[in-house]
């Protein structure tokens, strides 16, 4: 339910309008536009029934939210959100683009990597300790032993985090040194794990399920932010269609579809949705042109050697030169990186 408040509605109508929400525990969230303010109220519609709050002063119109996926809905919150990383802001005008390794190997190479890609203008960096892999003699991630070297090139170059959580019994140590923690694809529905990243402020970045439809990708979302956590960064990653030349398809129509549908921020993963290193930089320039607020690039100084996903990543010269060409592209789409 959104409700529309009038022009000139004042504080204490505000106060008193939200007072009779939470008594008839809804969740609610105010909304303050540049012309005007609303409140969504979030909950089971039937307790409005015989609480008229169209009559309540200040009150200018009562409208039910029609989509399945409420607070993730522009219906609930017009303006864009934008999340912010000790100052970093996803979702702003700012382009902001994560790089890293697919996985986490030695201490010193994931630290040259993180200073390579921050020299090339990234933001934050990439790289998991748990992997999901597709075969179970294939390199599962370092786990807590990678999450303190990801951590250890935190200190070294100031870059945040973002690193993928797998098992809700994990949350404590990957909080400890997550700045964004991730869902991969694989487990885009398992929502006892959404459930319990929603129980956090830290900031979450979904990635779309492998043959998860646009609705389904939001709906997981709201489970997110049902719990309470807002701060939910949506990746478009590819998915999976008939065509096996590339690892997936890259749905770049999602990023402006989900953008109408959603205020949430937009990233996209060219590295997993293509699976070839020298397709990664058109799709990265598309994703750009396309609207996304990011991108999520594997970089890796060594891809030959890599343990995971080598032939997707970039070498740190080609990352450099790309960004160099995604500061043209986002300067034609009135965005900056
Ligand atoms: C990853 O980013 O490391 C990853 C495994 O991606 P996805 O979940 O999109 O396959
Ligand atoms: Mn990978």
């Amino acid at each position: 339910m959104i409700i529309v408040l009038k022009p000139g509605a004042t504080q204490q109508e505000i106060d008193h309008i939200m007072a009779k929400l939470k008594e008839l525990g809804l969740s609610i969230h105010l909304s303050r536009g540049k012309e005007r303010t609303i409140i969504g109220a979030i909950g089971d519609d039937r307790v409005l029934q015989n609480q008229p709050i169209s009559i309540f002063p200040g009150v200018e119109n009562v409208l039910p939210i029609l989509s399945p996926y409420k607070l993730v809905s522009r219906e609930f919150k017009n303006e864009d959100t934008v999340i912010d990383i000790d100052g970093i802001k996803i979702g702003g005008k700012k382009i902001q683009v994560m790089a890293g390794p697919c996985a986490v190997e030695k201490l010193d190479l994931l630290i040259e990597i993180a200073r390579e890609i921050k020299d090339a203008g990234a933001t934050i960096l990439r790289g998991g300790a748990f992997k999901p892999r597709t075969s179970p003699y294939s390199f599962q991630g370092l786990g807590e032993e990678g999450l303190l070297y990801l951590a250890e090139a935190k200190k070294k170059t100031g870059l945040p985090i973002v690193t993928e959580l797998m098992d809700p019994r994990d949350i404590d140590q990957v909080l400890k040194c997550a700045d964004i923690i991730q869902i991969g694809a694989r487990n885009m529905q398992n929502f006892r794990l959404l459930k319990e990243v929603g129980q956090y402020d830290k900031p979450v970045l979904l990635k779309r399920g492998l043959a998860a439809t646009i609705k389904e990708f939001l709906m997981s979302a709201e489970y997110i932010m049902s719990m309470g956590n807002h701060n939910v960064i949506l990746c478009e990653r590819g998915i999976r269609t008939f065509e096996s030349h590339t690892r997936n398809t890259l749905d770049l129509s999602a990023i402006p579809a989900i953008k109408k549908l959603s205020h949430l921020p937009v990233i996209v993963d060219p590295s997993h949705a293509v699976g070839k290193w020298d397709l990664v930089a058109p799709m990265s320039k598309a994703a750009i042109a396309a609207g996304a607020d990011g991108l999520i690039i594997e970089v890796h100084s060594n891809p030959e050697e890599a343990y995971s996903d080598g032939e997707e990543s970039l070498r740190p010269d080609q990352f450099k030169s790309l960004m160099t060409d995604l500061r043209r592209i986002a300067l034609a789409v009135d965005r900056e990186i």
